[in-house]
Formats: C-alpha cells, sequence, structure tokens
C-alpha cells in the first residue's frame, strides 16, 4: 500500500498538474470558457455571506434569462444534469402517479427508470433512437392512459443527435390536464428552449454542455402549476437533498441554510450565464446552427452518413455513422493522440454504430470544426 505522509520525497507524480488541455468535442463536458475559469478563482466566502448571496441573485435573474422564464422558482441544483433529472422527478412524481414517459434515447430511458424508482406508473411511449414524436402518437398514448399527471421528454437526445420540437405537445399534454417534463441539458443555451413561449411546467439543464462551464450545477425551474403540484404532495419529497420545497427557502428571500453551496461552482455558472446573455441568445443559436452547418457539409464532403434526417437534427451533437470497415475505438484514439480531439463512441443501442460530436458552448467554433475534419480526412 503507498503511504504518503512517511516523507514528502515520496510523494508520486502529480497526475492533477500532467492533465493535458484536451479540445472537447464529444457529448460533454464541453469547453471552459476562459472567463468562467478566472471566475472560479474568486475567493470562496460563506454560503450566506451578503456579497455571494448577490452572487445567487444574478444567478437566478440570469436563468431566468435563459431560460425565457418569469418562474419565481428557478435556481441551481448542486450536482450535474443527472441531479437535475432526479430533482424534476423525485419532486414531480408521488407514488401511485401515472407519468407517461415519451423515449427515443439513452436519457429518456434514464427518466422513465428513475420515475418506476420513485413510485410512478410508467407508461413509455418508445420510437427509434433517432426520431422524434409527433403531437398525435402522443395525445393517443395520453387517451390510453388512466389519469396522467405529467409526461416526460427530452428535448435534445445527446444519445442520437435528435432535436424534438415541443410547441404542439405542450398544448396536447395541457390538455390532457397532465404536466410536461422537459430535459433541456444539451439544449439550453445552443438551441431555443423558451420555457414560457412553450408551456414548458419542469425543466432542467446542466452546467457543462452549451453554457461553457465545468460539471457540477443543474439548472432547474418549475411553472406556477408545477409549484401548485409540489406544494399539495401528499407525502414529502423521498429524498432531502433534492427536496425543491427545502432549496427554494435558501434560494428565496429566507435564505434558510439546506446544503452548503458549492460556492466556485455558482460564480462559474454566473460568469458562464453572463456570457449568454452579452452575446444574446438569438445570435448564440445562430452560432451552434452555422458551426454544426459546417460540420454537416465536411462530414457529408468526407463521404460519411449522418444518423438524423435533416429536419430533426440537434445542432450541438451530431451522430455521424462509422463508416463500414473504420475502427470505432481507434479513430477516437488517434483523435485523442495525435490531435488532441475528444469525441464519443455511441450509447446503448447506437453503440459501435455512430461517432458522437458536440459543438456546444466554447467548443463551437468554425476552427474547432476545421480541425477536426482535417483530422478526420487524415485519419479515415
Ligand atoms: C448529459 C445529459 C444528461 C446528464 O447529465 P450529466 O451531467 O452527465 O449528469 C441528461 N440528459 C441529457 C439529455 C444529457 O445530454
Amino acid at each position: 500500500m503507498m503511504v504518503y505522509n512517511q516523507s514528502m520525497n515520496n510523494l508520486p507524480d502529480d497526475p492533477v498538474l500532467a492533465l493535458p488541455p484536451r479540445i472537447l468535442l464529444g457529448p460533454g463536458p464541453s469547453l471552459v470558457d476562459p472567463r468562467v475559469q478566472r471566475a472560479m478563482l474568486a475567493p470562496v466566502v460563506g454560503h450566506l455571506d451578503p456579497a455571494f448571496l448577490k452572487v445567487m441573485d444574478g444567478v437566478q435573474q440570469l436563468l431566468r434569462l435563459v431560460f425565457e422564464t418569469q418562474n419565481e422558482l428557478t435556481l441551481a441544483i448542486s450536482g450535474t444534469g443527472t441531479a437535475g433529472m432526479e430533482a424534476a422527478v423525485a419532486n414531480m412524481v408521488e407514488p401511485g402517479d401515472a407519468v407517461l414517459v415519451c423515449s427515443s434515447g439513452y436519457f429518456g430511458e434514464r427518466i422513465a427508470e428513475m420515475a418506476r424508482r420513485y413510485g410512478a406508473r410508467v407508461e413509455t411511449l418508445r420510437r427509434p433512437w433517432g426520431q422524434v414524436f409527433d403531437p398525435d402518437e402522443v395525445s393517443q398514448a395520453l387517451q390510453a392512459t388512466n389519469r396522467p399527471r405529467l409526461v416526460a421528454l427530452v428535448q435534445a437526445e445527446t444519445s442520437t443527435g435528435a432535436l424534438q420540437p415541443l410547441e404542439e405537445i405542450a398544448r396536447v399534454v395541457h390538455a390532457a390536464g397532465a404536466l410536461l417534463l422537459v430535459d433541456a441539458v444539451t439544449s439550453l443555451g445552443g438551441a431555443p428552449v423558451g420555457v414560457d413561449r412553450v408551456g414548458i411546467d419542469i425543466c432542467y439543464s446542466g452546467s457543462q454542455k452549451c453554457l461553457g462551464c465545468p460539471p457540477g450545477l443543474a439548472p432547474l425551474t418549475l411553472s406556477p402549476a408545477a409549484v401548485q403540484k409540489l406544494e399539495s404532495r401528499r407525502s414529502p419529497v423521498t429524498s432531502f437533498y433534492l427536496d425543491l420545497s427545502l432549496l427554494r427557502r435558501y434560494w428565496g428571500p429566507e435564505r434558510a441554510y439546506h446544503h452548503t453551496a458549492p460556492i466556485s461552482m455558482v460564480y462559474a455558472l454566473h460568469e458562464g450565464l453572463r456570457i449568454v446573455a452579452e452575446e444574446g441568445l438569438e445570435v448564440r443559436w445562430a452560432r451552434h446552427l452555422r458551426n454544426a452547418g459546417l460540420l454537416w457539409q465536411g462530414l457529408e464532403a468526407l463521404g460519411l452518413e449522418l444518423h438524423v434526417e435533416v429536419a430533426h437534427r440537434l445542432p450541438p451533437l451530431t451522430t455521424v455513422c462509422i463508416p463500414p470497415g473504420a475502427d470505432d475505438l481507434g479513430v477516437r484514439r488517434r483523435l485523442l493522440d495525435e490531435y488532441n480531439i475528444e469525441i464519443s463512441g455511441g450509447l446503448g443501442e447506437l453503440k459501435g454504430k455512430v461517432w458522437r460530436i458536440g459543438l456546444m458552448g466554447f467548443s463551437s467554433r468554425p476552427e474547432l470544426v476545421e480541425l477536426l475534419l482535417a483530422a478526420l480526412r487524415k485519419i479515415l
């Protein structure tokens, strides 16, 4: 066993100092904006320090802007995107509730699994990975469900590269008297989400995808109808850490301690959101779309086939079919070793079939697209 305290001279080389600065073009984390990195160097203060509370207020205001919502209950959950997902499910599901999950990918399945664990009667509407749902089939599935309380969808399915349209589905869900829960982990800051415009009741995201921050915080917002559901629960939320009725007392005027906020990550998110606001939402969405377009064109020029039809492609994340004869792992290994570029393989049923290329936040830049295409041209 390695014993650290015998002598300072025996310390092994520091693996952290040896970390290479990678070019992150996978499904997340994406490159961290240098301004965000600098913000994280600000002094750590107490979680109830008036100076820190101002940062929290700023985060809430900026999140409302980026989510496009007036929702009062808008905050950041401590944890990655999955913590946002679990907070959404844990707070909105009570044992016995009927929940319809529309799943055409890995993250849709994850929502269904969580809802089952929190005691929901889960109905799953499925489509092949890479496709999207239309309002009519959701409406039919709702009619076949006994008293549906909640419908969950992934807007930006990072496992498949498909972007789910939401406007009409929101109308269908509300007409059935249910709430709409949307995973916007890979869309927020990279493609329109529009919580109030669309009519999303529960929406969550992650700091590490299109917001240009490290992994560690999960933005979340609840509509007034979702808050009403929270307040009329018959049973307390099983998870103490993710209980929004407690968390809102820390993020709101009461400032009641619940858990120590991850201070430096809150600085990071604040700066990441400021950058989004400075760039402007529409300009930012257009940048993601433009750079994705360059990538799609370039991949097709290399003779590669894209997995999702163009009408439903997700600009922040592209799935490209691995060409016959190419070695999935070998190609990714060479990209990393020779070009310092990270892309990712397929998840679940697309494992071995596609590569996943992310152009998210600070990673969405034309020169990085050119670099990746040049590297792929050499390797393939
Ligand atoms: C990345 C991702 C998650 C999970 O986020 P983690 O940061 O890995 O916990 C959930 N949903 C979608 C759509 C994602 O892309």
